[in-house]
């Protein structure tokens, strides 16, 4: 019993490809992947060490690629620079993403475009680039990272909602033709969560508690909050599960 339930949920012999693995949440799944058995490959433009050693930790290799993913075409050289080091990658995590804040009636097309081009173009093309891989590997699991914004408008963050919207469009869509292949895509949408990206919210004093308050856990989340998640996700556990948008919000969307 304990080997079955060891095996349902194990990622021992897979690999991890995950985007911005350096910090924040991309970090946090990084070390939850390692804990199951994946080793982990993270792709980024800033300095992985910590996780590395996090990894490392849990007996799992940490291969370090640095690379800026955000222009056309990054996702195709990135899936032959992995292939190079690598025979199959089981499992890629599309975690790096930005977010601009400004007012909507100021909000500049740089940013739009900015935004637009790492969270959804980039998205789509990772998916597409890394899905025909597993499809010709003869399977594979593809998480994307959504947010509360992929349901919810936000406030000064009109691209960023916009293209955390298509991602759970592109999850839901590419997941249609791919669960017949063996190659399961889902997101997980975090709530809240302690990270560089949210600091300027947690300052300011006034939104910082009227989010707490909105959230039943009574907590804003901790990169930790999304290993569960993450290892359903890219186990064997969630085999049936396709175009799912899993909350990870200590209830946030259920107020
Ligand atoms: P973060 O800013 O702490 O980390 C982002 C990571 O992406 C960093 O490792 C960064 O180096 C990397 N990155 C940024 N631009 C890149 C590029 N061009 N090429 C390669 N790597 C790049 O952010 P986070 O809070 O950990 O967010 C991670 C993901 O989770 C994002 O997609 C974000 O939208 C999403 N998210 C965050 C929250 C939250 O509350 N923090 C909530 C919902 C969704």
């Amino acid at each position: 019993m304990g080997n079955e339930l060891h095996d349902l949920f194990s990622l021992q012999g897979k690999t991890a490809v995950i985007t911005g693995a350096s910090r924040g949440l991309g970090a946090g799944i990084a070390k939850g992947l390692a804990k199951a058995g994946a080793d982990i490959i993270g792709v980024g433009i800033s300095d992985m060490s910590s996780t590395q050693e996090e990894v490392e930790r849990y007996g799992q290799t940490f291969t370090s690629i640095q690379m800026d993913i955000s222009e056309n075409g990054r996702p195709a050289q990135l899936k032959s620079e992995v292939l190079q080091q690598v025979d199959r990658v089981d499992i890629v995590v599309n975690n790096a993403g930005i977010i601009r804040r400004s007012a909507a009636e100021e909000y500049s097309d740089e940013d739009w475009s900015a935004v637009i081009q790492l969270n959804q173009n980039i998205v789509f093309q990772m998916c597409r680039e890394f899905g025909k891989h597993m499809i010709d590997m003869g399977g594979g699991k593809i998480i994307n990272i959504a947010s509360m914004l992929s349901f919810q408008g936000g406030l000064r963050v009109p691209a960023y909602t916009a293209s955390k919207h298509a991602v759970a469009g592109v999850t839901k869509s590419f997941a249609n033709e791919w669960a017949s292949r063996n190659v399961c895509v889902n997101a997980i949408a975090p709530g809240y969560m302690e990270t560089d990206n949210t600091v300027p919210i947690r300052e300011d004093e006034q939104r910082n508690s009227f989010i707490t308050s909105r959230i039943p856990a009574g907590r804003w989340g901790k990169p930790e909050d999304l290993q569960g998640a993450a290892i359903f996700l890219a186990s064997p556990a969630s085999n049936y599960v396709s175009g799912h948008i899993l909350c990870v919000d200590g209830g946030w969307m259920s107020t």
